[in-house]
């Protein structure tokens, strides 16, 4: 666990940056309730995330895949952001954070008050039909059980969001190269960074000399190789220390 030198070092690099960004992954919302891939007993130890959330799987039985949606739907109702969301929020209102770019597809972040997110693998408030293209934005994600279907084909709507197997949106691509070519100083927060091309994007900014700060539980393939500071801890709790520390 931190003894509070990690945290006093990446304060001092973050007061001294002129362009922070921010990469986050599905860590950052474990402490709203909503299980990452790892978190023991969490929902991908049911659903193997190779075949749920594989596209191919989609278009060949959207009603099984849906099973799974509702699953998770009703895992994640009334979840709210959490301090480390709202910690990032407010680096950004302070006009230090440029913006925060998310493999997340829960719409925390922009709850949380964050105005530039980019997000890599869609929203899970969005809709899409894969027949006619008709595209829909749903507030509060409950069919009634039943998969949601499109208006005007009446094939079976999908979360817009980035399936395996389904490329990522090209306007989240462009607009987070250029983020990371201009940050000096990156903010890598609850992310395995192992799912391409998302994790790349430290990679980027660290090319342009830019400095990393890695927040997680546990090391990743990152920490040995470009992270330059490693806070260790919820960042529930490990965030809002770090906003403090900037604003003293
Ligand atoms: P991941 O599950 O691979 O990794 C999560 C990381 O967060 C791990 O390194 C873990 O140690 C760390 N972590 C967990 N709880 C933490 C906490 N409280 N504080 C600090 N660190 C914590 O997730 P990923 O890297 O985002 O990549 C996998 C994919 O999972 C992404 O494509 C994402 O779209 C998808 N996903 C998203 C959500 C969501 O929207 N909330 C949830 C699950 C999975």
């Amino acid at each position: 666990m931190d003894d509070g030198s990690s945290l006093r070092e990446a304060a001092e690099i973050i007061q001294k940056s002129n362009f922070l960004i921010a990469l986050t992954g599905a860590g950052i919302s474990v402490e709203s309730g909503i299980p990452d891939f790892r978190s023991a007993g969490g929902l991908w130890e049911k659903y193997d995330p190779a075949i749920y959330a594989h596209i191919d799987s989609f278009r060949r039985d959207p009603e099984m895949i849906w099973e799974m949606l509702f699953e998770m739907i009703s895992l994640t109702k009334n979840v709210k952001p959490n301090p480390a969301h709202v910690a990032l929020a407010a680096l950004e209102k302070k006009n230090i954070l440029k913006g925060v770019v998310t493999q997340n597809i829960d719409n925390l972040h922009q709850e949380a008050g964050s105005v530039n997110v980019i997000e890599f693998h869609g929203n899970a408030h969005h809709l899409e039909c894969l027949s006619c293209q008709h595209e829909e934005e749903v507030g509060d994600p409950d069919f009634g059980g039943k998969p949601p279907r499109c208006p005007r084909c009446k094939e079976i709507l999908k979360p817009k969001v980035v399936f395996f197997g389904e490329m990522i949106p090209q306007a989240a691509l462009m607009e987070s190269t250029m983020l990371a070519h201009s940050a000096d100083a990156v903010l890598v927060v609850g992310t395995s960074a192992v799912v391409y091309p998302a994790s790349g994007i430290p990679y980027i900014a660290k090319q342009n000399h830019a400095r990393v700060i890695e927040m997680n539980l546990e090391h990743t393939g990152l920490t040995g190789s470009i992270t330059d500071v490693f806070i260790q801890g919820k960042v529930g709790e490990t965030l809002p220390k770090l906003l403090k520390l900037i604003e003293s």
